[in-house]
């Protein structure tokens, strides 16, 4: 009997799906241990946990779930465009920034087509690039920084999109505002760039991409609700691009594709600023902390602008299972070539403490 990937689309045959920092229930049923005791530093989220502005919207959201949400997300969206000054036909929301991703696979990549982002980079790009038949080209990046003028090297006549995140995961570096211009001024205009600023609400003075939007230069910026507003479970992200882009992407979009729960919470955490500043202190305080220990700990890490910092622990694997062992979950890296390495997300002060207290203890052990 022939095989079910032999009746699959061929561009799905030899890659894996996407590995998700491993969620506390899991962990928790394999040690035999309480969720509660569970650290979890492996998914960038919001350790203070959703803005409380945001639960309270929900709750009263719940008594209208047996509604089909607005699909178009009008009240979000007006908000939105308010907050950044562009108008609502530039705005598109997703299921998570991640399903914009999505949409512009969609819309622009087909069989034989190339992506280019930076070797290191957010896996997702390669992943939806895969599932369209598309190549992607990694322009190298030897000290973990987007090297941009690689970027523009890379480009050919089948290059679609340019994916850069701002700050980029997993490796926290920040690209200035002299940098993107630059860049932008050497771009063809038939090639779309998307600032992933996914982390962007951590930066004290972040680059703004959202000027060449205006300009209608083919740029897509993209922003969620899953970091600093503490909304990852709920899974609610948007786009912003000129108004003809986005009316290509609406195309691709499903009809209800954020949930009305979602829509509310964003509304409400949007005008939280007190959790906004609150998470953004914490996070700027433990990524000193966990840099200054690192430097102390003789460790080399990359000098991280997001709430998470790259460590090099020398066997990234054996690490993360021996932190593991110790209840705390950080994320590996074998699927970004980074193999000596960890990625730990910044918690609350306890949490930080913790996992620098069980890292020296294994480093000294091993
Ligand atoms: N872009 C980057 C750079 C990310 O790190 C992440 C989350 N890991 C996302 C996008 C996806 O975020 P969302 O939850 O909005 O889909």
């Amino acid at each position: 009997m022939p095989s079910i990937s032999d009746y699959a689309n061929p561009a799905l045959r030899d890659f894996k799906a996407y590995q998700p920092g491993k969620p506390i229930e899991e962990t928790a049923r394999e040690l035999g241990a309480r969720a509660d005791d569970i650290i979890k530093l492996a998914s960038n989220e919001n350790p203070l946990g959703p803005s409380p502005k945001a639960v309270s919207a929900m709750r009263d959201a719940l008594e209208c779930a047996h509604r089909y949400p607005d699909g178009g997300g009008y009240y979000l969206g007006e908000a939105l465009s308010k907050k950044l000054g562009v108008p609502r036909d530039h705005l598109i929301l997703g299921n998570g920034s991640n399903e914009v991703i999505e949409f512009l696979g969609h819309a622009f990549l087909r069989d034989g087509d190339e992506i280019i982002t930076s070797e290191h980079a957010f896996v997702v790009y390669k992943l939806v690039a895969k599932v369209f038949g598309a190549k992607t080209i990694e322009a190298a990046s030897p000290d973990y920084h987007h090297h941009l003028d690689a970027i523009l090297s890379a480009i050919t006549p089948r290059t679609r999109l340019v994916f850069i995140a701002n700050p980029n995961n997993p490796t926290g570096t920040l690209l200035s505002q002299a940098q993107i211009d630059g860049f932008m001024s050497r771009l063809p205009e038939n090639v779309i760039a998307i600032f992933d600023e996914a982390y962007f609400e951590y930066v004290d003075a972040p680059p703004d991409t959202l000027r060449f939007v205006r300009d209608g230069r083919n740029v897509v910026t993209l922003r969620t609700f899953s970091k600093i507003a503490g909304l990852a479970g709920l899974r609610i992200g948007y786009g912003i691009a000129r108004p003809e882009l986005i009316e290509i992407l609406q195309k691709t979009r499903q009809p209800f594709n954020t949930s009305s729960i979602a829509q509310a919470a964003a509304l409400a955490a949007l005008a939280d600023d007190e959790h906004i500043s609150k998470t953004k202190r914490l996070t700027t305080e433990g990524r000193d902390y966990f840099q200054q220990k690192f430097a102390e700990m003789k460790l080399r890490f990359v000098p991280s602008a997001a709430n998470f910092v790259l460590v090099n622990v020398r066997d990234g694997r054996a690490v993360f299972k021996a932190l593991l062992n110790k209840k705390i979950i950080v994320r590996e890296l074998k699927g970004y070539n980074l193999r000596e390495w960890i990625r730990i997300s910044i918690g609350v002060v306890e949490e930080n403490e913790k996992s620098i207290a069980a890292l020296r203890e294994i480093l000294a052990n091993g």
